[in-house]
C-alpha cells in the first residue's frame, strides 16, 4: 500500500468504522481509517457498554411525539426536544413522527432485532478469538421498576415484542430484584432481566478494535480531519482531510452523528440528527451492583466493570451543540441517588458527551449509495451502535467482496431515503 492509496477507505475511526475496517482486513482487502481525533474519541467513547438484543424495539410507536413534545416543557427530562428548532431538526422531528405506528414500529423491531442478534454472537466470538481485552461480561441487563404504571407499560409493549422475537425476557417481583440486587434502595415493584444481554468496557473495545485492525495491517490515520471530496463520473475519486489527500478504489462513510455534514458536501441528505447523551464514570463504589441496569423512571443506564463505575443516560435533541449541561448532569445524579444506596463512586474520573447517531426511522442506514458508484454508508446506529458494530462489519465486507453475512441488508439500504 503506497502512503494515500488503499482499496478501501474508511471514513471515521468510531466503532462503527473500526468493525468495518477489522471485517474487511479479515476478508483480505487493505485499508486505512481517517479519523480527525484519535481512535474512538467521538459517541463511541463514553457511551454505557451495554451490549443489548434486548433493545429491538425502537423508541418511536404511538404516543411518544406527545411525551416527546411534553419534554420540551421540562429541561430535566431524560428525552429532551430544545424548543430553539432549525430547519434540520423540524424537518428530522416530522420524520420521526412519520414513523411512530405501530407498522414501522414492527419493522423497525424486526430489522433491529436482526442485526442486534448477530452482533451479539459474533461479538462474544471476536472478544475470545481475537483475545480483546474489553471487560466483556456476559451476566444479561436488569430493567428496574418503581412504577407499577411504567413496569404495566413495558410490559405490555417491550416484553411482549421480546416475547414474540423469541429473545428471553424474566418478569420479576420486587422482591426478587432486591434480593438479586442489594444495590438498589427499597421500594421497587418489579423488574425485567435480559439474560441475553451483555457489557463491556467501551473506551478499551475500540482500543482494542484499533489494535487489532493495526497487527492486520490497517492504517488508521489519527487528526485527519476529512474536508471534502472530489468526485469524477459518479465516483468519489479523493478524500481531502487535514492531513493530505488519499484515492481509494471504495469509501465507507462511517462518521456517526458527524455523517450528515459531511454526507452534504457530497448531495447526501441523511434524515440524522445528534441524539446528545451524557455519562460520570467512577471508581468503583463498595456497594456496586452486580448486573448492568435500567433505572426505567429515570431512564438512567449504570454499568459496573472491574475497572469503573458508569451513570449514563438523556436523550437531547438541541443540534450540534457542544459541551456538558448542568441540568441534565444534576438530572442523572439524581436519578441514581433515587434508586441506588451508593449512587456515586469514591472518585469521579470523567465527566462526558456524546452524540448518538439517530435516524428517523431509528434502524441504522449500511450499503451501498445509489448516488455515488463506489461509496457505502455505515451509520445512524442510534442508541445502539456498540451492540450492532460486529454485525455491521460483517455486512460491509460482505458487500465488497468478504464471506456473506446471514442478516439481510434490505432494512438497513440507504435507498431508503434516496441515498
Ligand atoms: C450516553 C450514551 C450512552 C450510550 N450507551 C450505549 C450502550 O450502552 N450500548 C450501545 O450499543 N450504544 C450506546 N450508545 C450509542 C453508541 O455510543 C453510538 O451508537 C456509537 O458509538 C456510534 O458509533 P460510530 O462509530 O457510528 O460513531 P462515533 O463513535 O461518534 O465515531 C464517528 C467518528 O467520526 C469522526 N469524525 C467526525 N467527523 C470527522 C471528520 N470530518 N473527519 C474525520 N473524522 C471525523 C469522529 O471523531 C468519531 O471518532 C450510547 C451513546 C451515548 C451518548
Amino acid at each position: 500500500m503506497d502512503a494515500t492509496n488503499s482499496d478501501i477507505l474508511i471514513l471515521g475511526g468510531g466503532v462503527v468504522g473500526l468493525s468495518c475496517a477489522l471485517y474487511l482486513l479479515k476478508a483480505g482487502a487493505s485499508v486505512r481509517v481517517l479519523e480527525q481525533g484519535t481512535p474512538g474519541c467521538g459517541s463511541s467513547h463514553g457511551n454505557c457498554g451495554t451490549i443489548t438484543p434486548s433493545h429491538a424495539p425502537p423508541l418511536a410507536m404511538p404516543g411518544m411525539i406527545g411525551v416527546a413534545l411534553r419534554s420540551m416543557l421540562t429541561a430535566e427530562a431524560p428525552l429532551y426536544l430544545n424548543p430553539r428548532f432549525d430547519g434540520p431538526r423540524l424537518r428530522w422531528l416530522l420524520g420521526f413522527a412519520r414513523h411512530c405506528n405501530w407498522g414501522d414500529f414492527q419493522r423497525a423491531t424486526m430489522a433491529r432485532s436482526a442485526i442486534l442478534s448477530r452482533s451479539r454472537l459474533l461479538l462474544g466470538e471476536l472478544v475470545r478469538d481475537d483475545k480483546l481485552d474489553c471487560e466483556f461480561t456476559e451476566e444479561g441487563v436488569l430493567y428496574v421498576y418503581r412504577s407499577s404504571k411504567k413496569r404495566a407499560a413495558d410490559e405490555h409493549h417491550h416484553a411482549a415484542m421480546l416475547d414474540r422475537l423469541g429473545i428471553e425476557v424474566q418478569r420479576l417481583h420486587g422482591d426478587d430484584v432486591e434480593a438479586m440486587e442489594p444495590a438498589l434502595k427499597p421500594g421497587v415493584v418489579g423488574g425485567l432481566f435480559h439474560p441475553g444481554d451483555a457489557r463491556l468496557r467501551p473506551d478499551r473495545y475500540v482500543a482494542e478494535l484499533a489494535r487489532r485492525v493495526r497487527e492486520l495491517g490497517g492504517v488508521i490515520e489519527t487528526g485527519a480531519r476529512i474536508e471534502n471530496f472530489t468526485t469524477d463520473n459518479g465516483r468519489i475519486s479523493q478524500v481531502h482531510s487535514s492531513r493530505g489527500a488519499f484515492l481509494a478504489d471504495r469509501v465507507v462513510l462511517a462518521l456517526g452523528a458527524w455523517s450528515p455534514l459531511l454526507g452534504k458536501t457530497l448531495g447526501l441528505r441523511l434524515p440524522m440528527q445528534p441524539g446528545k447523551g451524557y455519562s460520570l464514570t467512577y471508581s468503583r463504589p463498595a456497594r456496586a451492583p452486580k448486573h448492568a441496569l435500567v433505572l426505567r423512571e429515570a431512564a438512567v443506564c449504570v454499568t459496573t466493570w472491574d475497572s469503573g463505575y458508569r451513570l449514563g443516560s438523556t436523550m437531547e435533541f438541541s443540534g450540534y451543540a457542544e459541551g456538558l449541561n448542568r441540568t441534565r448532569i444534576d438530572a442523572l445524579r439524581r436519578g441514581a441517588a433515587n434508586g441506588l444506596h451508593e449512587p456515586e463512586g469514591p472518585q469521579l474520573l470523567e465527566e462526558w458527551w456524546g452524540w448518538r447517531p439517530m435516524s428517523v426511522d431509528e434502524v441504522p442506514i449500511i450499503g451501498p449509495s445509489t448516488r455515488w458508484s463506489n461509496l457505502l454508508l455505515a451509520t445512524a446506529h442510534g442508541m445502539l451502535g456498540v451492540s450492532m458494530s460486529t454485525a455491521t462489519g460483517e455486512l460491509i465486507a460482505s458487500m465488497l467482496g468478504g464471506p456473506a453475512s446471514p442478516v439481510d441488508a434490505t432494512p438497513f439500504a440507504p435507498a431508503r431515503f434516496g441515498l
